[in-house]
């Protein structure tokens, strides 16, 4: 399956020298024809290619080393050179390699002004394959003559793009994924583009197209924005509804981290369920208002869909464009850009104010790619504003040590105090099927019974959804027999959606589910019991407050159950509980919550 793509373009080139009265400059080109005319006019008079073709991770990795160790002006020595680019290869694992001093082609004429300006405004903000690049071009109906591989080459020579292998090295030899940003999962392959029996590929980034050795990619810094304020916009968002006391504070907050620009990074920290899209366009209105670039980033495709209908219910009469896989338009301009954390990964240098949304998300949790990202994607004085339930490890940790600003919305709407984890301890209790349904889990049921509520059931495995689900039926058969009162679900489950809907519906009481059903799921008159909470492998702190954040989001049933029912109180359950207390003590401190006030 790796090799049937092969990329029409793929790049082999030289590293090579050049020299005069200004100095001396390492290079590396595809066709060096062109670097000896450009190289010319910068009144460089004597050229020398000192490798034979090599694929681009390759040639890349020797030209930076040169750069870095070769000192001097006037005329290199050539002896100096081979033992720095021997030493280059051997960082690769590379043997001595063959030295040729070989002098330039003739020089060729340079592109044609008018096409390298229509390729500089196309690769403006965005790193690209070259198919894609050309994707963007027809996108705009505009086309070139002279090769587009020429083209790149030629603004690269005038610093005017950036040239970097797919799979590149780093400093110390070790192999990197360019795009992604990661250095494990990368395959040795047999290439049948560059034809080396030891390409890299990235196996992370594969769903992008392949990242490798031999293929370039080609980015550009966005060009200066337009300075004037685009003062006749509408940039307050029509809101659906009033905010709440705690959302107005976090808005007014998260939109002068913009108004500032004293911090780059800043935590919106928020509880389940608390609104933070609303929040979030605080900042968007501040940035729009300075006529900045805003890219707002999450890491699951449903999510961007969503938005899009909600921010441009809220902004009419501004663009906002929706990047996902498989969506339209790809290469458009907007105010506003909506964009899965893949689709982020095109992005250079580009947004003035970057939102990334479910950090945490899965699959993404701890994921460097996420950040690789939208780091890449922001203005080298670009701001990022992280929004969270559950925010990772790492950004705990700069939370607490201050090395992060940080906003709170600790909060519902509703203005009632998250329901707080009960924990439910049975030392006996059993694995589905071994005896009768645990008491506590009787307990439970028939409270939701009582309540005319849906009880959703955490279980920490996918074949645990089954067993649970026929443990129940085989224990109470009495409960409303006439139709099914208990179904599962899991994420690979075939009517995932029809399952959910129906609950939600209200078409049964009880649902058992994997943490599938984790976060983005509301769901009237809920109560959440996690079965088997210990488990610590599976529900970690993140994800028991997350499951917790499902109940009581609705203010018609604000007040919904969750229990932790376990043989013993794991490390993780104590943190959730304390960490959904701390939410409700710091809601309760700053006047956010209406109980008492009935
Ligand atoms: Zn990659
Ligand atoms: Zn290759």
């Amino acid at each position: 399956m790796l090799l049937s793509y092969a990329p029409r373009f793929c790049w082999r080139g030289f590293v090579y020298l050049v020299w005069g009265d200004r100095g001396l400059k390492v290079g590396l080109s595809h066709k060096p024809g062109l670097d000896h005319a450009f190289w010319l006019r910068k009144g460089y008079r004597h050229f020398a290619l000192l490798t034979p073709p090599l694929p681009l991770g390759t040639a890349f990795f020797l030209q930076e080393y040169l750069r870095r160790h070769l000192s001097g002006s006037a005329g290199p020595s050539f002896t100096v050179v081979r033992n720095l680019l021997n030493k280059a290869r051997a960082r690769l694992g590379l043997p001595p390699g063959p030295f040729t001093v070989t002098p330039f082609p003739e020089a060729l004429p340079a592109p044609p002004p008018l096409e390298l300006a229509l390729v500089r405004k196309i690769l403006s903000g965005r790193i690209l394959w070259l198919e894609e690049i050309e994707e963007a071009l027809a996108e705009s109906k505009m086309g070139v003559t002279t090769p587009l591989e020429d083209i790149l080459h030629w603004l690269y020579l005038a610093g005017q793009a950036e040239v970097i292998p797919g799979v590149g090295y780093g400093d110390d030899g070790e192999p990197r994924c360019r795009r992604c940003g990661q250095t494990t999962r990368l395959l040795t392959v047999a290439c049948a583009a560059c034809g080396s029996s030891d390409c890299l590929i990235c196996e992370k980034c594969l769903t992008m197209g392949q990242s490798r050795r031999c293929r370039p990619l080609y980015a550009r810094p966005a060009e200066e924005r337009r300075l004037e304020v685009k003062a006749l916009r509408q940039v307050e968002p029509r809101l659906k509804y009033e905010l709440s006391p705690a959302q107005r504070d976090a808005y007014q907050e998260a939109a002068e981290f913009v108004l500032k620009g004293r911090d780059k990074e800043c935590l919106l920290w928020a509880a389940c369920g608390a609104g933070k899209t609303e929040v979030a366009c605080g900042p968007i209105a501040a940035a729009l208002g300075l006529g900045k670039t805003v890219l707002y980033a999450c890491p699951r495709r449903e999510v961007v869909r969503e938005l899009q209908v909600r921010l441009r219910s809220f902004w009419p009469e501004l663009e906002v464009l929706a990047l996902y896989g498989g969506s339209t338009g790809k290469y458009g301009r907007a105010d506003i850009t909506l964009a899965t954390t893949h689709q982020a990964l095109r992005f250079y240098r580009r947004f003035d104010l970057v939102i990334l949304d479910e950090v945490d998300a899965f699959p993404l949790s701890e994921d460097p790619m996420l950040y690789y990202a939208v780091e890449r994607a922001r203005r080298e004085d670009g701001q990022i504003l992280f929004m969270t339930a559950t925010p990772p490890p790492a950004l705990v940790a700069r939370a607490k040590g201050r090395r992060i600003k940080v906003i709170y919305l600790p909060a519902r709407h509703h203005g009632r105090p998250l329901p707080e984890p009960e924990v439910l301890r049975d030392p006996f209790l059993a694995p589905p099927g071994a005896g009768p349904l645990p008491r506590l889990l009787i307990a439970c049921l028939e409270q939701t019974m009582a309540e005319r509520a849906r009880l959703l059931i955490f279980v920490p495995a996918v074949r645990l959804v089954d067993e649970v689900v026929t443990w129940l039926l085989r224990e109470r058969s009495g409960e409303e027999t006439c139709r099914v009162w208990v179904r599962g679900v899991t994420a690979s489950h075939p009517q995932r959606d029809e399952v959910i809907d129906a609950f939600r519906r209200g078409d049964f009481p009880v649902l058992v589910a994997t943490t599938v059903m984790e976060r983005g799921i509301t769901i009237p008159r809920l109560n959440v019991l996690v079965l088997y909470a210990d488990e610590e492998r599976v529900f970690t702190e993140n994800a028991l407050i997350q499951m917790a954040g499902r109940a009581g989001r609705a203010a018609s049933y604000p007040k919904g159950r969750v229990w932790f029912l376990a043989r013993r109180v794991s490390p993780a359950m104590a943190a959730a509980r304390y960490r959904i207390r701390e939410f409700n003590s710091m809601a309760r401190r700053r006047g956010y919550l209406v109980e008492g006030k009935e």
